[in-house]
C-alpha cells in the first residue's frame, strides 16, 4: 500500500482518478485504487502566498458570501510540482518559468491585470516553498482570480481587470512515478469542451468537463477516461495529455484537439527526439487507433505519467508498459529527481 500521508492544504473536493483521491473539508484524504478505497489524514500547510505577501494561512479567509459571487470570480491557475533530490537534500520546481508564463497567458486570455511577471511569480513559489519548509515533494497551486467584493465591473462578468488577486499554496505530494503499473482507460460519453467554448488554453476554473468525464469512468469501474472532442478526433484525459505508440511512432494529439497546452507533453517529446532517438508525431487521433495501439500513456505534472492497458476493455496486448513508454518514465523520473543532471535547466533549487 502507498504513503497517503499527503500534506495536502486544499480544503474543497478534489477528485482525481487513480492513485489520487477525494479530500473532504476536514482533509481526510481518500484514495481509490482498483476499487479498493483507503482514507489517510493529510496536515494543513502553514502559509500561502497572497498578492505579493506570505501570509499565514489561518489568515487568509474570504467572507463565505463570496461563495455566492463564485460564478463571477473567474478563476485561473497552474499546478507545478517540486521534486525531493535525496542526494542534495534539497527541492527543486521543474520547469517552474514556464508554467509562470502559462499562468501569465492564462490571465492575459482572462483579460485580468497582470500585477506580477512571470519572472516574480518564479520567486514568489521559491518564497513560498521556503516559507513552508517543504522537504518532500510537493505540488504548488498558484491561483488569480477576480475579486468577488470589487467595484468597478463594466457589467454582469466584465470584472475590473485591476481586481485580479494572485495567490498561491503548496502542499506535499509524493511522486507516482516509481509505480509502473498500467491503469485501464474508458473513451468518454462526455465530448472535450472546445477553444471556441471554453478554451482549454486558459487553465481555468473549467473542470466540470474534466470532472464528468472522471465521475464517468470511476462509476464505470475505469481508472480514467479519453475524452473525444466536438469532432469525434481523441483530445486528453481528465488534466493529462495522452501519448500512443504506432509501429514505433510515438503520437499525441495536437493542441488544436482541445488540449492544455501541456508543458509535460512538451517535455516528453523533447526527451523522446533527443534522448531516445524516438520519431514523434503531433497530429490528429482517431478513436480506434486508441484500440490498436502498441503503447499508451498519460502526461500531466500532477498525473506525471501513467502508462495504459486497455481502452474501453481493448487490451493493448500487456499488463506492463511497453518498451518506448517504459524508457521515458525511468528517463523523467530521473531528471526530476536529480539523476540526469543534463537537464537540470529545467531545475529550480529551493534554497
Ligand atoms: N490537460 C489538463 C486539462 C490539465 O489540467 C493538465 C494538468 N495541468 C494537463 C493536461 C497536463 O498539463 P501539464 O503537463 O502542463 O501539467
Amino acid at each position: 500500500m502507498r504513503t497517503f500521508d499527503l500534506t495536502n492544504p486544499r480544503s474543497c473536493l478534489i477528485l482525481h482518478v487513480r492513485n489520487m483521491g477525494i479530500e473532504d473539508r476536514n482533509h481526510r484524504l481518500t484514495i481509490f485504487e482498483r476499487g479498493k478505497r483507503m482514507t489517510g489524514k493529510s496536515s494543513k500547510a502553514r502559509h500561502l502566498w497572497l498578492n505579493g505577501e506570505i501570509v499565514p494561512w489561518d489568515g487568509a479567509t474570504v467572507h463565505i458570501t463570496a461563495l455566492g459571487s463564485l460564478l463571477n470570480v473567474g478563476t485561473v491557475g497552474e499546478g507545478l510540482r517540486a521534486y525531493w533530490n535525496a542526494d542534495k537534500r534539497k527541492l527543486f520546481v521543474f520547469r517552474l518559468r514556464d508554467h509562470m508564463e502559462r499562468f501569465d497567458d492564462s490571465m492575459k486570455l482572462q483579460r485580468m491585470d497582470r500585477p506580477y511577471t512571470p519572472e516574480q511569480l518564479s520567486q514568489a513559489v521559491v518564497d513560498l516553498l521556503k516559507a513552508d519548509g517543504l522537504l518532500e515533494t510537493s505540488y504548488i497551486s498558484p491561483r488569480a482570480f477576480f475579486d468577488p467584493f470589487a467595484s468597478g465591473s463594466a457589467g454582469p462578468f466584465v470584472e475590473d481587470p485591476a481586481s485580479a488577486q494572485v495567490m498561491m499554496y503548496a502542499g506535499a505530494r509524493p511522486s507516482i512515478l516509481p509505480d509502473p503499473t498500467p491503469i485501464h482507460c474508458c473513451v468518454s460519453s462526455w465530448t472535450r469542451q472546445s477553444d471556441s467554448m471554453v478554451p482549454p488554453r486558459i487553465k481555468g476554473f473549467n473542470y466540470q468537463n474534466n470532472r464528468l468525464a472522471a465521475w464517468e469512468a470511476h462509476i464505470n469501474g475505469y481508472d480514467n477516461a479519453v475524452l473525444l472532442n466536438s469532432t469525434g478526433k481523441v483530445s486528453e484525459a481528465p488534466a493529462a495529455c495522452l501519448f500512443i505508440v504506432r509501429d514505433g511512432v510515438v503520437i499525441t494529439p495536437t493542441f488544436t484537439s482541445g488540449t492544455l497546452e501541456s508543458i509535460t507533453r512538451r517535455t516528453l517529446m523533447e526527451l523522446y527526439r533527443n534522448e531516445l532517438g524516438a520519431a514523434v508525431v503531433e497530429r490528429e487521433v482517431d478513436r480506434t487507433e486508441l484500440y490498436v495501439a502498441d503503447e499508451a500513456f498519460l502526461c500531466g505534472t500532477g498525473a506525471e505519467m501513467k502508462p495504459i492497458a486497455s481502452f474501453d476493455r481493448y487490451s493493448l496486448g500487456t499488463e506492463t508498459p511497453g518498451p518506448l513508454t517504459e524508457a521515458i518514465r525511468r528517463l523523467y523520473y530521473d531528471i526530476l529527481t536529480g539523476k540526469n543532471s543534463q537537464y537540470d535547466h529545467w531545475l529550480t533549487e529551493v534554497s
